[in-house]
């Protein structure tokens, strides 16, 4: 597969019949792009040979990187022994029971059930008609809203397309009506000249106002993300999350963390709740849970739904054909093990988060840098062209996406994100390699500043 011909042709191929998500198909068509043929630790490699350095782990996915054999053990162990069996109908499998107990010990204490899905955008979906029907059997039925956030993302089925705040997505597909969104806590575009932390709890609280606007009594849910990611690595005020927290808890309204990127170490802790004192009824995950080798998502029920549920009412009318597949669940397992066995979230947070978060703080003085945030292994630069007024590179984030270009040329997997460079590289990364990661961040700025400058 690594020589030129085979990668032409494979290319070709590509180009002739395959759709990719969040592309677009002309220009793909015309142009192609790389592909993939092999992944070592935290390095990718394309067809034709080029080494990356993974900045994202995958989509935000691979925090073990790509070596983990005891994963890829455990699933094949699992197909020769049950590759396939459902969860429907008074069904399971060893693996979907030992997973969900491994889920329920890892997860803070209130969580003691867990609901499978095969991705994040399901187990949004899977949110809504969890919060309808406890709602419904504690005959509140009117409650049926739920409040998300502009520029949040929680997936890309029409629910979850809906629940995200993206414009893009919502120009393309007409969202469920019973959607609403409030502002996000993204203070570097929207804070303007106001503290950060009366600009969190100012947006906080149009929560309230949107809560007092629909009526209490049609609300469901508020669901949001920890930090968004897809949005731009957008890092809360310290002033937001006990504010939102607070109104939760004044209000009768579910309170939903996605922490389909958030979890599982990214923030520094198990999951963004933690790190930001959340208490959430309900808890999406997908991504890290298998450290991206299946596909596997799912909302952790919180004992207040929970009890609800189980203390009966009729059957919930809903589940996926590979909720708990075998394989996928094994993974799972194998992955919690893992993150449990080498203490691997606390290293990174307590060693390699720190330095990489300091050595990105270099970069707020660079001349086309206007800030730098982050949170453990999570972070993102944002490009000015002039540091007070905050005005933008080039239009249509064109500064961002040439800086992208530039680091990905030079070997370094990164993501543009409006007018920011967004990173979220693996967790068992050490600090050598993150050292490289910020020296070919730093060349990809210098040679974005001398190409605009
Ligand atoms: N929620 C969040 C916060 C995400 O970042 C994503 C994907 O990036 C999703 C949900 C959707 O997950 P999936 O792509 O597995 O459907």
């Amino acid at each position: 597969m690594n020589t030129a011909v085979d990668t032409a042709s494979l290319r070709k191929l590509d180009q002739s019949h395959h759709l990719h998500p969040f592309t677009d198909f002309h220009d793909y068509a015309e142009h192609g792009g790389r592909i993939f043929s092999k992944a070592e630790h935290i390095y990718i490699y394309d067809s034709e040979g080029h080494k990356m350095l993974d900045g994202m782990s995958g989509l935000w996915c691979c925090n073990l990187g790509y070596s983990q054999q005891s994963i890829i053990e455990a699933v094949y162990h699992q197909m020769q022994e049950l590759p396939y069996y459902n969860n429907f109908f008074n069904c399971s499998n060893q693996p979907a029971v030992e997973l969900a107990k491994a889920l329920v010990d890892v997860t803070p204490a209130n969580f003691n059930h867990v609901f499978f899905t095969n991705s994040g955008s399901e187990a949004n979906d899977t949110n809504i008609k969890l919060a309808h029907r406890y709602f419904d059997l504690i005959g509140k039925p009117s409650k049926k809203l739920i409040i998300s956030r502009k520029n949040a993302y929680h997936g890309s089925t029409v629910a979850a397309a809906s629940l995200g705040g993206m414009s893009a997505m919502h120009k393309q597909a007409r969202g469920l009506d019973y959607v609403h969104h409030i502002n996000q806590p993204h203070w570097f575009e929207e804070g303007a000249e106001e503290d950060p932390n009366a600009f969190g709890i100012r947006v906080a609280q149009e929560l309230i106002a949107k809560i007092d606007e629909l009526g209490e009594d049609n609300v469901a849910a508020f669901i949001a993300e920890p930090v968004q990611g897809a949005g731009g690595v957008i890092i809360p005020p310290d002033s937001y999350w006990p504010e939102v927290q607070r109104i939760c808890d004044e209000r009768d309204i579910l309170l939903i963390a996605d922490e389909v990127i958030c979890g599982f170490g990214r923030t520094g802790k198990w999951f963004g709740s933690e790190t930001y004192g959340i208490k959430p009824d309900l808890m999406t995950f997908a991504k890290a849970v298998t450290n991206g080798y299946m596909p596997l998502g799912g909302v952790m029920v919180g004992d207040r739904v929970a009890d609800v549920l189980l203390a009966g009412g009729g059957e919930f009318a809903h589940g996926l054909t590979y909720s708990g597949h075998p394989a996928a669940c094994a993974a799972g397992l194998e992955t919690l093990r893992i993150l449990k066995d080498t203490n691997i979230i606390e290293t990174a947070a307590s060693d390699v988060a720190p330095h990489f978060q300091a050595r990105l703080q270099e970069y707020v003085d660079h001349p086309i840098v206007g800030q730098v945030r982050g949170k453990g292994m999570f972070a993102a630069v944002e490009l000015v062209s002039d540091k007070s007024s905050r005005e933008r590179l080039a239009p249509e984030s064109g500064g961002a996406v040439y800086c992208r270009n530039v680091a990905n040329e030079n070997g370094l997997m990164v993501r543009q994100t409006g007018d920011a460079m967004i990173m979220a590289p693996p967790l068992v990364c050490n600090r050598e390699e993150i050292d490289i990661l910020i020296d070919k961040l730093g060349a990809a700025l210098d040679a974005t500043a001398s190409h605009f400058g």
